[in-house]
């Protein structure tokens, strides 16, 4: 509908899952659309991602837990945080909120908003990937956190939580673990398996092919870089590297490049970077795993993925472009490697990082004081699963419609 046209009814600024879910859903209303970025859909931390489409992440990383863990994260050395002391000094008010949201009483309401957002985008993934023609790339094969100490407790507690949110798990014994995972060696006593979480084998390719399904639809995907928006009457114009594109409304779907582009426009988002790595490794065809394994002690993740294996890093709280520390990912390897039999590494070591506001609640609509400005981002550890309702949601408010989960929680007024 709109080949290199510069006036558009929507901007998308992201093409990551995000951006492209939101691109696709104001599209299927009957919009113009064009979604910008200077990479190719689905190259950032959609692209490196573990690929878990995961049900039961509800609880986010501040949960009353946290607290009890902190002595152990102020050392320094575990595998689940690693933080920059330079870092905490420069932003001890984002701290000082992160901690704050671990409250028990902000526990249940955070976990709802969650569980409606997650029950919604995993509906989505489900039809658009089978829409996208990339149906064969989502494993319903859950997802399994294991412990290798016998710490039956800890599963339970977990069980017990995700049941009273009415989401389903099983309990496993080491036999029933290797029955499930018959390829990985015995090294875990008890896992929780999350029945209804489901993965795929390269989360950059579903964005790439939900980005074919909106081009199909007739949005058009422009890559550019994306230098300032600026007001424009009721509506907006975008710089652009090579141009400019004039747009009734902006969404800004930038992950964690997200508040750079609002703060020239007064707009100062607490958005912090819980940075992550991933290494992926050349599989061992006779050992091959059929669900991604969370190590509940040592805060790895080692998941199958279209090319071999990849394993993924716990948390580095530090700035967004500080250069790589790989300690994390060093440290977790040898231990990925008593799990399941895997080759060398394949390519470089990447690192990306997870956009997270204090609450750890993405922002899900319009800007405090601009009108037609959009604002999705934050989707902290679960943005490839919360994609897609995300952008729904997005579509729905541009539309006057209502969206499809409650998104009160999520209003960026809440920050700005
Ligand atoms: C190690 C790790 C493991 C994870 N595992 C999971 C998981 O298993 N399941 C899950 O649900 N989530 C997971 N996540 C979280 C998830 O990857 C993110 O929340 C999600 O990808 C964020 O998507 P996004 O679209 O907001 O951002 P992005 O994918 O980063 O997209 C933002 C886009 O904006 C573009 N951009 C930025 N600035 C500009 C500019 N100036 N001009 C043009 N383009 C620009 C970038 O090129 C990029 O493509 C994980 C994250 C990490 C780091």
């Amino acid at each position: 509908m709109t080949m290199n046209n510069n006036n558009t009814d929507v901007i998308v600024l992201g093409a990551g899952i995000v951006g492209v879910s939101a691109a696709y859903a104001v599209r299927q209303r009957g919009l113009s659309v064009v979604v910008v970025d200077r990479r190719e859909p689905g190259s950032e931390t959609s692209y490196g991602n573990a690929g878990i489409l995961s049900s039961g992440s509800i609880f986010p990383l501040n949960q009353p837990s946290l607290l009890g863990k902190l002595p152990q994260y102020l050392t320094n050395r575990h595998a689940a945080l690693r933080w920059s002391p330079a870092w905490a000094l420069r932003n001890p008010g984002w701290i000082a909120r992160f901690l704050a949201s671990s409250a028990a009483s902000q526990t249940r309401p955070r976990a709802l908003a969650l569980r409606g957002l997650i029950n919604a985008s995993m509906k989505l993934h489900r039809d658009w990937i089978e829409r996208a023609g990339a149906g064969e790339r989502i494993r319903e094969t859950g997802w399994l956190k294991a412990w290798r100490s016998d710490n039956l407790a800890a599963a339970k507690a977990d069980q017990d939580a995700l049941t009273e949110y009415g989401i389903k798990s099983e309990l496993l014994d080491r036999q029933a673990i290797s029955a499930l995972e018959p390829n990985i060696l015995p090294v875990y006593s008890v896992g929780l398996l999350h029945t209804q979480t489901a993965s795929v084998d390269s989360p950059g390719n579903v964005v790439k092919a939900y980005a074919r399904m909106f081009a199909g639809s007739g949005g058009e995907v422009r890559p550019a870089e994306i230098k300032s928006i600026v007001p424009d009457g009721d509506g907006w114009r975008v710089l652009l590297s090579d141009g400019e594109v004039r747009a009734r409304h902006v969404v800004v779907a930038l992950g964690p490049w997200s508040s750079d582009l609002l703060r020239p426009l007064g707009y100062r988002v607490p958005l912090a970077t819980e940075r992550g790595y991933h290494r992926e490794y050349k599989p061992n065809p006779s050992r091959k795993l059929l669900r991604p394994i969370h190590d509940a002690e040592n805060a790895f993740l080692v998941t199958p993925t279209e090319n071999g294996v990849r394993v993924t890093s716990g948390v580095e709280l530090t700035d967004r472009d500080a250069p790589s520390n790989y300690a994390q990912i060093d440290a977790v390897e040898p231990l990925a490697r008593g799990v399941v039999e895997f080759g060398e590494a394949v390519g470089e070591t990447w690192r990306g990082a997870r956009p997270t506001l204090p609450d750890s609640l993405p922002m899900i609509g319009h800007a405090t004081r601009h009108r037609n400005l959009w604002l999705a981002f934050g989707n902290q550890h679960i943005g490839f699963t919360t994609g897609p309702a995300t952008g729904e949601a997005i579509a729905a408010m541009i539309a006057g419609a209502p969206p499809p989960f409650d998104v009160a929680a999520f209003a960026p007024s809440r920050y700005i």
